[in-house]
Parts: C-alpha cells; structure tokens; sequence
C-alpha cells in the first residue's frame, strides 16, 4: 500500500499515522521526493483503504501488490515524463533518441559528435569518462577531466549530459556536470550507489543487468525512488543468454511488459543489446516499434577508431540515415 501525505506535514501526524498502521501489522517506510512524501506500507492485514483515506494529512491511498511499489503503474497509473530542460523530453509521447560515443575520448571527438547532433535535432549525447572494462588494461575513459570537457562543450549548444557513474563515492564531483546519471549493466544492483543516486536531483538512466530480471531491474528503480529520486529512465541493453552469435540478447518483450508494470520511462539500447553495428539500426528500429520511449545509441565519426566498442558503433552516415527512419517510424507508431 502506498499512502501520499500531505507535503508538510508534521512529523508527529506522520508518526500518528505510522502508528495506527503499525496496529494494522503494517510496517511502513517514510519517503520523501523531489515533489511528494509517501509512506510505504508492507504486509499487514486486509484493510479497508476509507479508512486509512479519511486520517489526517493522508491525501491519497492506493493498495499495490506488486513487489516493487513506487515504481508500479498499479499506484500511479499515468506514464512519468521526465524533463531534462531545453525542450528535451523522455516519456510517453516522444521517441527521444540519447547518441553519442561508448568512451569520451577528446575535444575534437566531442565537438564533432556535438554538432552532428545539434544538426540532426538531437537533444542528449552519451558518453562514458569512466569507462567498467572487463579487462584492466583496456582504456578506462578520461576521467573527471574528460568529463567537464565534454560537459563544456554539449551545454554550449544546450544538448544534454548522459554519462556513467561507477562508484558512489563519483557522484558529488560528477554532479554539475551531468544532466543524467547513466548507471551501468554491471552495476544495475550494486545498492550503495542506488541508494546514493536517489538522493539526487536528477534523473537516472537505469540499465538492466547482464543476468538481470526484469523484477530485479524494477526493485533497483525503487531503491532509487524510495531514497527520494523519482527521475527514473529504464533501459533494455540485451542480456546474456545461451546465444554465443552476438554480444547479448536485446530482450524487447521487456519493453511492453516493463511500459505495463511501471509507470516510467523504457528506452532500448541496440548498441549493446546486439554489439554487431550493422544490425544496430534494424534493432533499433525494432525496439521503437516495441513501444520505447528512446533509443541509446554509440556513434562515433570513425567507429574503426573508436577506442571502446567500436564495433558495434555507428557512423555519423549510419547514424543519419537511422535517426531519419525512427522520425519515420515514430509518426507511424504515432498514427
Ligand atoms: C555503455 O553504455 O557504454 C556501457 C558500458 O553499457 P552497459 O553498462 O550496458 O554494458
Ligand atoms: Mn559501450
């Protein structure tokens, strides 16, 4: 059960509140977000909910059973938009496309890569400056430095900052120059940098684990909302299966069951879900069609050149020829 509180409300009201539940065998949990407070009410008995609505400083009670709570479509049936300034969008009602390159890698990388978007109409670009290889001898990403580089030069033409984060202790330097906080496959349930990343005020792009359920995926976004951030953007990147042909198994019933579930953003990530560039745009295409809000895709202006993951990378040709079909796509899909 979810119960939304009155903003400000007092904290002994809370704790009546908290009681009269604790009597009902309920154990509840206070959280307070970018725009709301809520308390998160597990077990307990069968309860009539007028009952609950009708305490003082409740504004609204809704009895959701799934596992996951705050991120279920069962309590807040309206899709979740999420705004990231400068008219970019990511939600219900949009096809935003978030391109760029695996890895930051230099000036004139970013500065190509930043006016190839401006021009095709592209508000977000990605790119790693701290870079999880599974190799320690693979180029690791340029850093702290890297990423002010590339945060200077995309805000100059208002397009916005997609970039991993590996490690809490990142967060605070990264934060002014970020607009979303990527969090890998790799750490999709690390629950100390969850945790941290749901005390910030901007969005989280959540990518699905390497082995990860769609559960597992969902209860990591309500680690993050239920420490207070509810910018929350899930991402389908392939997962690892039997199939030995391609890099992973870009898994796109998870878009419609994960658009029925909860009520957030679901974008796909082809790039990863295949590793093989030229099956990037088919599937890229597919995962518009499977009801995305957004693609993330690697692009690079010599992918042969790349310094991670240039094989499954776009060129800027590629890439325009793509970005043209899902226009395409999306008014089709919109029709
Ligand atoms: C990436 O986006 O470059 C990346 C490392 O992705 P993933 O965490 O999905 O492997
Ligand atoms: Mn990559």
């Amino acid at each position: 059960m979810i119960i939304t509180l009155q903003r400000e409300l007092a904290e002994s009201l809370r704790g009546e509140i908290a009681a009269f539940l604790g009597t009902l065998g309920f154990s509840t949990t206070a959280v307070t977000t970018q725009s709301a407070s809520y308390l998160v009410c597990i077990g307990g008995r069968e309860v009539d909910l007028r009952q609950v609505h009708r305490l003082q400083g409740v504004l609204d009670v809704h009895r959701v059973t799934d596992v996951y709570k705050l991120v279920s479509r069962k309590w807040r049936v309206e899709p979740t938009r999420i705004d990231l300034g400068d008219g970019v969008q990511i939600g219900e009602g949009s096809h935003t496309i978030i391109a760029g390159p695996c890895s930051i890698e230099s000036e004139e990388q970013v500065q190509a890569t930043v006016d190839f978007l401006v021009e095709h109409g592209v508000g977000a670009m990605r790119g790693g400056t701290f870079k999880p290889r599974s190799s320690p001898y693979s180029f690791r990403g340029l850093g702290l430095e890297g990423l002010k580089m590339f945060s200077s030069i995309a805000r100059a033409k208002k397009v916005k900052v997609v970039t991993e984060v590996l490690d809490a202790s990142q967060i605070a330097d990264m934060m002014p120059y970020v607009d979303v906080f990527q969090v890998g496959a790799r750490n999709s349930q690390n629950f100390s940098l969850l945790d941290e990343l749901g005390k910030v005020d901007k969005p989280v792009l959540l990518k699905r684990g390497l082995s990860g359920t769609l559960e597992e995926l969902l209860q990591s976004a309500e680690y993050i909302f239920a420490r207070g951030n509810e910018k929350i953007i899930l991402c389908e990147r392939g997962i690892r299966t039997f199939e030995k042909a391609y890099r992973n198994t870009l898994d796109l019933n998870a878009v419609p069951y994960l658009k029925e579930k909860s009520h957030l953003p679901v974008v796909v990530d082809p790039s990863h879900g295949v590793g093989i560039r030229r099956f990037v745009p088919q599937m890229a295409m597919a995962g518009l069609m499977a009801g995305a809000d957004g693609g993330l895709v690697e692009i690079h202006q010599r992918p042969e050149e790349a310094l991670s993951d240039g094989a499954q990378t776009l060129s800027f040709e590629e890439s325009s020829h793509l970005f043209r079909q899902l226009e395409r796509l999306y008014r089709i899909r919109s029709e």
